[in-house]
């Protein structure tokens, strides 16, 4: 017997892998490997949360109406064109679903989210890699990789791994050089952490395109990760091709209200960022001082490398996990010498630093 047999193309894939949440030691270990939120979620929303009890039985709204009239409010968009999702790794899916048939291109950027190349090949299309410039988007590298073939091109900004990010200028050239029959995904998962007047999520460009899609996810600064809710804007055509393909009660009634609870809470978002800016600023200035290689973070983690042979980023993991510290480590991708840093709180931000500096020094 040899039962039913999947696609050729799904074969080929491997499971995602997620940053750790095992270490070592004796103690409860400290994770920093998946950019978590380090100060937990907002109160409003926990609180709201909790009072969805009630409703267990009921399915969701499938429109989650009043969701997306918060998101329409605090962004100044059109709710009718917003789309929720199972974290905005649903949207990245979705998108893949509507807009890539078997043997398309789609275009990501080397060292970027690896959630790309498997919603690319769970639907039979190409994922072909973009080489990076200092661990950077490069959109003329980008331009050189398009063909009759490429059907979406994928951008983290800022990206993950790298938590670099392209100003406005550069996503706009990247634009206007494509052709409109190419989707472009903006993928702006640590949004909400960037002050940098260069920069827009994506709402500017969907605006006045046919052929953009901004995604954002509540995982990140809201600290809403265990509830999985992202969402995606574009154009009215995109967002109600999204519309048909999902399922009609993907987003559960407790995402839904957490979700809206967290956008209205003004004072924990300013507290994530505050705390976010302070702290990953303190770190890359720390690191640096230790001798490792910084790639300078507009977000809420920190790419670093080692430099010197006999103190490898192997080792460096190795010390932390048995002493209960996770950080995010790459066998692969070509990052085999970094480690990637999620900013903590001030106490596991100033232990991670010791516990560093006693690795370097001995
Ligand atoms: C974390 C992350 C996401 C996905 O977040 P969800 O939890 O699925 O909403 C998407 N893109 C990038 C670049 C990320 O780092």
């Amino acid at each position: 017997m040899t039962g039913p047999k999947t696609h050729s193309w799904i074969e080929k894939l491997d499971v995602y892998v997620t940053g750790k949440s095992k270490a070592k030691s004796e103690k409860p270990p400290v994770k920093l490997s998946a950019n978590e939120s380090a100060l937990g979620s907002s109160p409003k929303a926990i609180e709201a949360y909790k009072n969805v009890a009630e409703d267990l039985h009921r399915y969701p709204d499938p429109a989650y109406q009043e969701l997306r009239q918060a998101l329409a409010h605090k962004h100044n968009i059109d709710k009718d064109r917003i789309v929720c999702g199972v974290g905005s790794d649903e949207i990245l899916k979705l998108v893949c679903r509507a807009y890539l048939k078997p043997d398309d291109e789609a275009l990501f950027v080397a060292h970027s989210f690896s959630m790309y190349p498997i919603a690319v090949t769970s639907v039979g299309g190409v994922a072909i890699e973009v080489k990076d410039v200092d661990y950077t988007a490069n959109v003329d590298n980008i331009l050189n990789a398009v063909n009759e073939k490429t059907k979406i091109i994928f951008i983290a900004n800022p990206n993950n791994p790298t938590g670099t990010y392209l100003p406005n200028s550069e996503i706009e050239r990247l634009w206007q050089n494509i052709p409109d029959s190419i989707l472009l995904v903006l993928d702006a998962a640590y949004a909400e952490f960037i002050e940098e007047e260069d920069y827009d999520a994506g709402i500017k460009l969907v605006e006045k395109s046919r052929n953009v899609i901004m995604t954002r996810t509540f995982s990140k600064l809201y600290g809403l990760a265990a509830l999985r809710l992202g969402w995606g804007y574009a154009c009215k055509e995109i967002s109600e091709t999204l519309d048909k393909i999902r399922d009609p009660f993907n987003v559960p009634s407790s995402a839904q209200i957490a979700g809206k609870e967290a956008l209205n809470d003004i004072e924990f978002e300013k507290l994530a960022f505050d705390h976010n800016k302070k702290w990953r600023n303190w770190l890359m200035s720390e690191l640096n001082t230790l001798g490792l290689n910084v790639i300078p973070s507009q977000t809420n983690f920190i790419l670093f490398e080692f430099q010197d042979s006999d103190k490898t980023a192997s080792a460096a993991n190795d010390f932390l996990l048995r002493h209960g510290y996770i950080l995010r480590y790459y066998n692969s991708q070509g990052l085999e010498n970094f480690l990637r840093l999620t900013v903590g709180t001030e106490a596991e931000n100033k232990e991670v630093i010791k516990l560093l500096k006693e690795f370097m020094e001995n």
